[in-house]
């Protein structure tokens, strides 16, 4: 038998895609996860995941690790740092080919790609990140009570985090670069009736500082040009959000305004035998435990799909 021949492909090894493999190699069904980065996606980057059922806290790559081993021990074949040169999604037998020369086939195919919060770029961002600076209210909140933060961003993802926020921070300022808010009004009301909420309108983050901790930003009005200081102990960041389907965008599948994948509630694309799970699904809520249901859902309707 072809050994590049396989009953299902996964594109991605975050959480979804671990789980999908996890669920497909014990059916025995044959699997291949294919990751551009290391297996773990987005939880290799969080220091402590304290909201994962089961395990009080636990490292983001010791819980990628449990997880990475348990897929291929159930017989899953994991190939890390890829270069994916070609997908083809239509077709009974799906491809994917490397830049190595690689060409894996299979009849299913799921895309658990992820995505990313997006990124000021500015001095101290990344070596902030994760000490100080979030992207998520929900995973990392909790570790702010009683401290004075910053929430940068003025749609409705930044008013809503900072209102859940004010659960555990004693203080909230909203930063925004414009003089109004994008985000839907009662969103505004609701931000705007939080007494432990104040704003920085018209102003753009320069710089994140501190020692071993985020300690300060600097900012610089954009009415003024002046430059000011503020002493925080922490940055939420909430200016957009990035699914990871640039390899999809001048494809057949169904994706939504946003470049997120659309699919039903079987994780089923547009096409027949392409599933979508994670993050780079069209979704409200981002975390581990949705994206491990959403790989579970995937794997399953995908084994059914290969044995019809
Ligand atoms: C800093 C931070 C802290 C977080 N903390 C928590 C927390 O405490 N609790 C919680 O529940 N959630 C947390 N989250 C959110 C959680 O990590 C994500 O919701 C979850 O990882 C999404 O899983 P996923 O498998 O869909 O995608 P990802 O984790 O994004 O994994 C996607 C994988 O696909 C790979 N990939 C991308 N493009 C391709 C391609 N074209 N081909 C093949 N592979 C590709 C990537 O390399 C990556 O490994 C946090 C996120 C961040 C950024």
């Amino acid at each position: 038998m072809d050994k590049n021949r396989f009953d299902v492909i996964v594109l991605g090894g975050g959480p979804a895609g671990l789980t999908a493999g996890i669920y497909l190699s014990r059916s025995k069904a044959k699997t291949l996860i294919l990751d551009t980065g290391m297996p773990g996606g987005q939880m290799v980057l969080t220091y402590q995941i304290a909201n994962y059922p089961g395990v009080e806290n636990i490292s983001g790559y010791q819980l990628s690790s449990v997880m990475k081993k348990q897929a291929e021990n159930f017989g899953c074949v994991i190939k890390s740092n890829i270069k994916l040169t070609t997908l083809q999604l239509e077709g009974k037998q799906k491809k994917a080919e490397l830049e190595n020369g690689d060409v894996f086939s299979a009849p299913a195919i799921i895309l658990a790609t992820g995505g990313r919060s997006r990124m000021l770029n500015v001095p101290g961002e990344n070596e902030f990140k994760g000490r100080g600076i979030s992207y998520c209210a929900t995973c990392d909140g909790d570790f702010f009570q009683d401290k004075e933060i910053i929430v940068v961003g003025g749609g409705n993802s930044a008013l809503e985090e900072a209102v859940a926020l004010t659960k555990y921070a004693r203080k909230v300022t909203i930063l925004h670069e414009f003089d109004h808010f994008q985000a839907f009004e009662h969103a505004v009301e609701e931000a705007k009736a939080n007494k432990k909420i104040d704003y920085i309108m018209e102003a753009h983050i320069t710089g994140f500082y501190g020692d071993e901790n985020l300690r300060n930003i600097k900012y610089r009005s954009l009415k003024t040009g002046e430059i000011s200081q503020k002493a925080i102990d922490g940055a939420f960041i909430f200016i957009g959000y990035e699914a990871n389907t640039k390899v999809l965008q001048s494809g057949s599948v169904k994706l939504n305004q946003w470049n997120e994948i659309v699919t039903d509630e079987n994780m089923q694309t547009n096409i027949e035998g392409i599933f979508a799970a994670g993050d780079c699904r069209a979704k409200r809520y981002r975390q581990i435990t949705t994206a491990v249901s959403d790989g579970t859902v995937a794997a399953l309707n995908a084994l059914n799909f290969i044995q019809k």
